[in-house]
Order: C-alpha cells, then sequence, then structure tokens
C-alpha cells in the first residue's frame, strides 16, 4: 500500500451501533462512540484533534481508518423569503443540492438522498438528470451538519424533510441509517416527528418502511385522482398504481404516532377540478392522513401553471368540508430555484426550471 493512501471510510456512514462496534474491536471501551458522535453532531468537527476529550491515541487511529465526510459548498444562494440553497460538492465531483428554510425561530432542512434520480415525474427538475448514484448515509447526514454551520448562533434545524434530489426510498438502506444517526441522542438528537420522507409511491418500500418500524412521518406524492392521469406525471404509477399505493399505505399502523401526508400538487385544468377533490375525499376514506395542497411552482413556458387562489381555497374548503384535514403549502425559495420541483445539480440548471418537485 503507498504511504500516502487516504483513509477508506466516511466515519458519517457509521451509526452509534456500528461505531460502537468498531471502537470495542479496536480495544476501546464502547462508550467512546457515543464521545465522538458528540463530536462529529451537531458540532462538526472538521479535524479528530479537536475531540479534547478522547486520547490523542484514538484521535491518530480514527484518522488513520476514517474521514469526516465534509462537503465543499460549490454555490449559496440566499432568497428574499430567507431561504438558502446550497449546491455541495461531493468526493466524486458530483453535485447535490441542499435547502435551508426559515421558520419563525428555527429552520427547516431539505435534503438530497440521491444524485439525480430514476423516477422521471414530469414536472421535475431533478428527474432530468437521470440517477447518477445513491447518496451514502455519511452524504446525508453531512447536509445538515453543513448546513448547521451557516445558522446564526442560537439558532438550530428542527426539522428534516427528504425532499431534495432523488426518491429516498429509493436508497433504503442509507436513508434508514441516516434517519437513525439523526435521531440519536448524541447525534442531532431530533424527533422523529420532526423527520420526514417523502416518496412518489414506492409501494413494497412503502410495506417495508413500515413493517421496520421506521420511526418518520412519511409524505407520499399522489398528486391525481385518476390512473390516468398520474401516470402521465409520474410514471412510477405503471408499476403500482393508485390503488396499489394506497393499499400499502393502509399498511402503515394505524396506531402509529406519525401521520401519513398526501402531497397534491394543483396545476389548473389538470389536477385542480373540484370533481377531482370529492375523489381525492373518496380515494382517502378510512386512511389517518392529511393532504398537503401545493400550488404548482410556474416557471416561464411552463406547460402547467397554478390555479387562481380562490380556486385552490374552493378545492381546500371541499376537503375540509368532508373531514379530511388539508393544508396549504406555499413553497419558498422560488426566486432562488429552491422550491419544490426545482433542484437540479448546482446552479447548472438552464432556464426556464420547471416546477412542483413533491416526491
Ligand atoms: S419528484 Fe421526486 S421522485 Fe419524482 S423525479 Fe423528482 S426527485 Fe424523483
Amino acid at each position: 500500500m503507498p504511504e500516502f493512501a487516504v483513509p477508506m471510510e466516511n466515519i458519517k456512514d457509521y451509526t452509534l451501533a456500528a461505531l460502537t462496534e468498531w471502537m470495542t474491536g479496536h480495544g476501546e471501551k464502547p462508550f467512546r462512540a457515543r464521545q465522538v458522535f458528540g463530536w462529529l453532531y451537531p458540532r462538526g468537527i472538521t479535524g479528530f484533534q479537536e475531540m479534547t476529550n478522547v486520547s490523542k491515541a484514538l484521535q491518530a487511529e480514527l484518522a488513520a481508518h476514517f474521514h469526516l465526510g465534509g462537503l465543499a459548498t460549490a454555490s449559496r444562494r440566499q432568497s428574499s423569503d430567507g431561504s438558502v440553497k446550497f449546491a455541495f460538492r461531493l468526493a466524486d465531483a458530483r453535485q447535490i443540492e441542499t435547502v435551508l428554510m426559515p421558520n419563525n425561530t428555527h429552520y427547516t432542512l431539505c435534503v438530497s438522498t440521491q444524485v439525480g434520480c430514476a423516477m422521471g415525474c414530469d414536472f421535475c427538475a431533478t428527474a432530468r438528470m437521470g440517477l447518477e448514484r445513491n447518496l451514502g448515509t455519511g452524504e446525508i447526514v453531512q447536509q445538515a451538519v453543513e448546513a448547521g454551520r451557516a445558522l446564526e448562533p442560537g439558532k438550530r434545524i428542527r426539522n428534516i424533510v427528504f425532499m431534495g434530489m432523488g426518491e429516498p426510498l429509493h436508497n433504503y438502506d442509507n436513508l434508514v441509517r441516516a434517519l437513525e444517526i439523526l435521531q440519536e441522542d448524541n447525534g442531532f438528537g431530533l424527533s422523529a416527528r420532526r423527520l420526514t420522507v417523502s416518496t412518489c409511491g414506492l409501494a413494497p418500500a412503502i410495506r417495508r418502511f413500515a413493517r421496520d418500524g421506521i420511526r418518520a412521518n412519511l409524505a407520499v406524492s399522489l398528486n391525481a385522482v385518476t390512473d390516468a392521469v398520474r401516470t402521465r406525471l409520474m410514471p412510477v404509477n405503471k408499476r403500482w398504481n393508485i390503488a396499489a399505493l394506497l393499499d400499502a399505505c393502509r399498511e402503515v399502523p394505524a396506531g402509529n404516532r406519525y401521520r401519513i401526508t398526501f402531497e397534491y400538487v394543483l396545476m389548473e385544468g389538470v389536477t385542480d377540478g373540484l370533481a377531482d377533490a370529492r375523489q381525492l375525499v373518496r380515494l382517502l376514506h378510512g386512511l389517518k392522513c392529511k393532504v398537503n395542497l401545493i400550488p404548482f411552482n410556474a416557471y416561464p413556458g411552463s406547460p402547467y401553471r397554478a390555479p387562481p387562489p380562490a380556486h385552490v381555497r374552493a378545492f381546500q374548503q371541499i376537503l375540509l368540508d368532508r373531514g379530511v384535514l388539508a393544508t396549504l403549502r406555499i413553497s419558498k425559495g422560488q426566486d432562488i430555484q429552491a422550491a419544490c420541483g426545482q433542484l437540479i445539480r448546482g446552479q447548472q440548471a438552464p432556464p426556464p426550471e420547471p416546477m412542483a418537485r413533491t416526491g
């Protein structure tokens, strides 16, 4: 092996259990893993020598085996509404995007799980890239470390939504490990209710998510009430149609503290019929869920556009009148192409930018 060989593993690919095993395998006490986690998250050390309560010998051993998985910030753009879109460069020079969105007292972070996406949704910028590769566990959690560094003192990321580039359930194992690290007391210590995984509707993976008892909210991009329209918008519907998708959703335990949210993009003349609203109520009958209505993020020349606000409210009212909890989401960061559907490889996205991304 050449003398200059670089450390082979990203330490942030390791869950606490895995790092504990590594420690004991290297003659260290198990509690050392917790100590190290405390430095990795959310403090986000940039060198093992910063871990002042860890012996120099262990620091050196860790440095010989691991790297810290830092991401280079290729660009950072701030929206007029306070949202910040980061383009992060990965070790192989590929880029992903992460969006930090301010709420009153805290921040929500939208993270990517893949470089590109294989799902091909018609309204989504990321779909145009195709799938380049999955992100590793460490590359997923590092987005929160890097974004956390950008916050002013006293502010913190309180919610993380897996709604950036990629289909999270298509990268299941890395997603699940990332969720575990984010919830770990010695990691970010985020409550499971503050974590939301969004899927375009991979029915078998939804079943697996339910069966594995993964602690996180699930958001399912529905976006249409007929298979004809949904297949046009979301090719995944050819494989698992609306009935198959909702069957899988019904297997998510009803007693679960984590509610399913159905994301529904309102596109004028396509998905916004008032009859569609009534059909949506019928489809969701018996499911413990809420509906998040998202007026389409239009762009010049787009084949789709958002319905007028009064029509959006009428659609919402039909759901509310029939007992379906329905909220309205106004996307943040539209002026910097950070809104739903607008994420594509750094700043390289050619104008005009498309559309709502809800998967
Ligand atoms: S909406 Fe989500 S699942 Fe669909 S192509 Fe875009 S990133 Fe992939």
